[in-house]
């Protein structure tokens, strides 16, 4: 059977190159009874491709297996971002996760916020936002926002409960009438994969995770698989190189524990060779949830790993 879909392309500006901004959004209709509205979204930044993959991996399942409610996919939700494989909007280099409820009158970004508010996050029931990596860093672990047992139902062994939310996102951005904090809505974000890696794994895991969660919502029937032993942490702490160079990790495999003042990695110069900077674990008492897992270049600055505080952290 192939489930009732359709393809919606809505315009919501013209760019100075005579082309429309447009949003991509699928819906399902899921053929089996009422259910909710779940929303799958990507590419909030544009450099994190891992997330359109797994959408684009779980198109076949969710368009021929029966299923309770509705399914919308924002495949990219950042795309000239994505276009130059880009954190944030070429245009007006702004953070789209920062800028909902976004603005129909704002600047590029917040009418691109303005037209996800109205055109997705107002019409879904449940959101699963999907973040990576970007072609340098592996990341792994998934959020807890309000719904604990969709993100633990995703499988990972790493789950981060923040202390508090930054604003602007699509979870803590006020759209028109609501939040989606607000509004209640069950909501997932989850960070997985990236690097210069074959990504096939992470979308694998990915599509079982969203499958795992539509079965755990009940969207989905039959019993979600038990998840693996997992690890809460309160506190991630990130650690940028200071020295741009090659980036040579030491540093175990993420999810595996790290102790003391361990090193991470070492910044090598690609030019003297030299050692500019060896890079150590922040905490006591650690566990890896972001990573450089091939050499990679990097800038003074840029994302080099992250490690979970395992000092108050919740089985
Ligand atoms: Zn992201």
């Amino acid at each position: 059977m192939v489930n009732e879909h359709k393809l919606e392309v809505r315009k919501f500006t013209s760019m100075a190159d005579g082309t429309d901004a447009v949003l991509h959004i699928h819906e399902i209709v899921g053929g089996a009874g009422d259910g909710p509205t779940v929303g799958i979204s990507g590419a909030i930044h544009g450099d994190e491709n891992t997330g359109p993959q797994i959408i684009r991996a779980l198109w076949p399942i969710l368009t021929q297996t029966p299923f309770k409610g509705r399914i919308k996919l924002l495949p990219v939700a950042n795309p000239r971002a994505f276009a130059a494989n880009n954190r944030f909007t070429p245009v007006d280099q702004l953070n789209l996760n920062r800028q909902f409820p976004g603005d129909p009158h704002g600047c590029y970004t917040d009418q691109l916020a303005a037209a996800i508010a109205g055109e997705f996050l107002e019409k879904i029931d449940i959101h699963f936002d999907l973040h990576s990596g970007t072609d340098r860093p592996t990341v792994d672990y998934v959020y807890i926002m309000n719904a604990e047992n969709l993100s633990r139902a995703f499988g990972s062994r790493v789950l981060y409960r923040p202390k508090e939310n930054v604003g602007g996102t699509t979870f803590s951005g006020t759209t028109k009438s609501v939040t989606v904090d607000k509004r209640g809505i069950p909501a997932v974000v989850v960070e997985l994969g990236g690097g210069i890696l074959d990504q096939a794994p992470y979308v694998r895991r990915g599509v079982d995770g969203v499958i795992n969660m539509l079965k755990a919502a009940r969207v989905f029937d039959g019993d979600p698989a038990p998840p693996p032993p997992q690890i809460v942490v309160r506190g991630i702490e990130g650690v940028r190189p200071k020295q741009g160079g090659w980036l040579e990790t030491e540093a175990p495999a993420l999810g595996e524990e790290i102790a003391g003042e361990a090193v991470l990695g070492r910044v090598v110069s690609p030019f003297t060779f030299e050692t500019l900077e060896v890079i150590r674990n922040p905490v006591e008492k650690g566990i890896m949830i972001l990573s450089h897992l091939s050499r990679n270049l990097v800038e003074p600055g840029d994302y080099g790993y992250m490690v979970g505080d395992l000092a108050e952290a919740e089985t």
